[in-house]
């Protein structure tokens, strides 16, 4: 029989591996096996070092027995006394505990000197590691590890160490790869010969033997590396596909019109843009004018002058008949935009009314708790297509919401709603799809941009608006100085005597249960432990009742009524309140220029993109902001040291990458990713960089001459198969 991908496991393999594989991993093929790459290469000559061993993990190590002991005990559930036998192995200078329940032959098995291979889980036991019931596959024994293994011509000196589960150990794989990769000659390569030269990568079914079994590191690296851009290549290729379909699409071409709404309102702007703002505003434009739809993402700091891009968009497709949608993730943040546009079109934002402008538009907000009356009025204006501009939160996507011609749907923050959510509103359009604008102030590293978001075409905003002062930010460490804090509080009545106004951050709001508090960093355990983050509730009361007893100081957050949050807001705006006690709903989009000072409580426990985006909301206007993050965190603690990196750079950029590598991979790809079997093993959308724009180069220029991939057979099997497989959810994300 002939052997290749597609061939059942059960035609190479016996009934125990096939059924054990199929169980574990979910393997079917020749393929799934031969993908199913080892994790890291064991130099037989060594044992593996303990000191990397992390609680929780499954793990494979070669290690020598140092002491077996067994003790009997009474069953909780009764019955006749059972064994538990105690096998230390060491590492050569940590010591490990193997622990087996009822397999008294275990101690015949494992005898002192040894050696072998143990998969199991790390947990800890009586303050030292153990392995529960591990897999064991015993090489041999003798004190000199070259001298033990009898069938010396099998053994390697490399050792793959796959990732191994309880019931299928690392060495059953080596071995079932083992007898497939004898059987199997040739796999069919998804690239031609001539183009792995040219892009120096192995052909593969050299680099799954190299991978697999590997002569040394070096071969074994060589074959990580073309096996990676064949990860990083299928995925690519899915999304260059999605993107030529995307150009496919028709839709209603927007281009730019002499003495529109957009004109005019470049003319009356009180400023000019930036080279960036005319930069991406110029590649909006282009996209606008095209007739297949915008697909756009507009990443950009907070305060970078993302909205006023987005509204000239609006403009662009107004002054054409269309009508724009603008998506915000809550209802503060809805409302708010509504205030700026109307104010920032003045006039024009009153189109066909009486004693105004004529030529204008409508401006109408639809959220959740708009009054009946007005909601009314909204779907009228919506549907009659009176309103060029609707604003809203969810509530836009509910099915009475109906448009009379929607050309451009304008998502603010796109981190907070899915793919199925701005398809809601996309569909609204009909049957010609609108131009679509993501907006996102939390900066996405290029990697993830092209992965993730790889349907998208990605703008970025990088300078802030002139004239405007970096914001200066500093930690406060009230263990080690406390007196710093009263300054800060000081700091805070000095501002509002100069006419500014504060906001204070806290973790939550007060009187829920424990368990809703929000979760800390998991590096930071030992902090909750000491005590509950500090609460909106109690924070306004002690700063009332003490240091800023003078001061005009109210509670904002989540729980409030809708109208309530928006009035404070508006009075916060209008400066009638000196000092905002709130959670983070005051983190995405909200504008008080007049805010200067703003006080993080318990900043650790906030994440790095979110202390900078916090902090985005004081400076906003001349005056120079000032950010204090305030953390009993010890210097030195992984924790504090977050918070100086925060302080040290103001490079959103920069803290997003940091952000990025304090978390794993598998949170930036979806939870799905940390599954089973994963379809990205060997490609990190945070390293891999280079490798990722090559990949990205290669299939863009496949799919531009052969969308379909007729005449790439076995790339379209690739591609089917990833598309097909659930773990490709993070391809939905964008
Ligand atoms: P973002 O949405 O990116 O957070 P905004 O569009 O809300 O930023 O802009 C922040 C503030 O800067 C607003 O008050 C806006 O009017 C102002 N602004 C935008 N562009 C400029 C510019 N080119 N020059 C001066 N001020 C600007
Ligand atoms: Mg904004």
């Amino acid at each position: 029989m002939k052997v290749g991908w597609e061939t059942k496991l059960d035609g190479v393999l016996g009934d125990r591996s096939t059924k054990a594989l199929r169980a574990a991993f979910g393997m079917e093929t020749v393929g799934d096996l031969l993908r199913h790459y080892p994790r890291r290469l064991d130099d037989r000559g060594q044992l593996t070092d303990f000191a990397n061993l992390e609680i929780g993990e499954h793990v494979t190590v070669l290690a020598r027995v140092v002491s077996v002991s067994e003790r009997t005990y009474k069953p909780k559930s009764g019955g006749r006394l059972a064994t538990r036998t105690e096998i230390t192995v060491t590492d050569g200078q940590r010591q490990l505990l193997l622990t087996f329940f009822r397999q008294p032959w275990k101690k015949g098995q494992l005898k002192h000197g040894t050696v072998g291979l143990f998969s199991g889980k790390v947990n800890l036991f009586r303050n030292s590691r153990q392995l529960l019931q591990p897999t064991c596959d015993v090489l041999g024994s003798g004190t000199d590890l070259d001298e033990f293994d009898e069938n010396a011509e099998r053994m390697r000196r490399w050792w793959p160490i796959y990732p191994a589960t309880a019931s299928v150990s690392s060495k059953m794989l080596m071995d079932s790869v083992g007898l497939v990769l004898d059987a199997v000659e040739e796999v069919a390569d998804p690239l031609p010969p001539p183009l792995c030269a040219e892009l120096g990568l192995l052909p593969l079914t050299s680099a799954l033997r190299q991978v697999h079994q590997p002569a040394d590191p070096q071969e074994w690296r060589a074959a990580c590396e073309r096996l990676r851009f064949d990860e990083a290549f299928v995925v690519q290729t899915v999304l260059a596909q999605r993107r030529h379909l995307m150009r496919s699409l028709p839709a209603v071409p927007r281009p730019v019109t002499a003495g529109g709404l957009r004109a005019r309102f470049d003319a009356a702007l009180p400023f000019t843009l930036t080279n960036g703002q005319l930069e991406v505003a110029a590649e909006i434009e282009h996209d606008l004018a095209l007739t297949s739809p915008m697909h756009r993402l507009l990443q950009g700091e907070v305060g970078s002058g993302k909205t006023v891009v987005a509204l000239r968009a609006m403009l662009q497709v107004i002054d054409n008949g269309g009508q724009a949608a603008l998506l915000a993730p809550t209802e503060v943040l809805a409302a708010q935009h509504y205030r700026s546009i109307v104010a920032m079109l003045g006039p024009m934002a009153e189109g066909g009314m009486l004693g105004s402008d004529f030529d204008g538009t409508q401006v109408v907000l639809l959220t959740g708790s708009t009054s009946a009356p007005r909601r009314r009025g909204a779907l009228e204006d919506a549907a009659s297509g009176a309103a060029g501009i609707v604003i809203g939160t969810h509530a836009l996507l509910e099915e009475a919401v109906e448009f009379a011609e929607l050309g451009l749907v304008v998502v603010d923050e796109q981190h907070r709603f899915g793919v199925e959510q701005r398809a809601a509103l996309t569909a609204k359009a009909g049957f010609t799809p609108p131009h679509v604008l993501v907006m996102t102030a939390t900066p996405i590293p290029r990697t993830v941009a092209m992965t993730v978001f790889g349907d998208l075409d990605v703008s970025t905003l990088r300078e802030l608006p002139g004239g405007r002062v970096a914001i200066q930010t500093n930690v406060i460490p009230v263990a080690e100085r406390p007196d710093w804090l009263v300054r800060a509080w000081q700091r805070v009545r000095e501002e509002v005597a100069r006419g500014h106004q504060s906001y204070v951050v806290c973790p939550r709001i007060g009187g829920e249960p424990e368990s809703a508090m929000q979760e800390p960093p998991a590096d930071e355990t030992e902090i909750a432990a000491r005590r509950p983050p500090l609460a909106v509730a109690d924070v306004a009361a002690e700063l009332v009742g003490g240091p800023l007893a003078e001061l005009r100081v109210f509670m904002l957050h989540g729980r409030l009524p809708s109208e309530e949050k928006d009035d404070l807001m508006r009075r916060f705006a209008a400066g009638r309140i000196d000092v905002l006690v709130s959670t983070t709903v005051i983190e995405v989009g909200v504008d008080v220029p007049n805010a200067t000072l703003m006080m993080v409580m318990d900043a650790e426990r906030f994440g790095v993109s979110q202390l900078h985006q916090l902090r985005g909301r004081v400076g906003r206007g001349s005056a120079p902001g000032l950010c204090l993050l305030v953390t009993e965190s010890p210097q030195g603690t992984p924790s504090r040291t977050r918070l100086e990196k925060v302080a040290a750079t103001s490079d959103g950029f920069e803290l997003a990458q940091i952000d990025l590598e304090s978390r794993r991979e598998g949170d930036v790809l979806g939870a799905s990713q940390s599954g089973r079997r994963s379809s990205l093993q060997l490609l990190s959308v945070l390293r891999d960089e280079e490798v990722i724009a090559r990949a990205r180069h290669l299939a863009e220029e496949t799919v531009s001459r052969d969308p379909l991939l007729d005449s790439h057979p076995v790339l379209a099997d690739e591609v089917e198969r990833l598309s097909r497989s659930e773990q490709a959810s993070f391809l939905e994300k964008s």
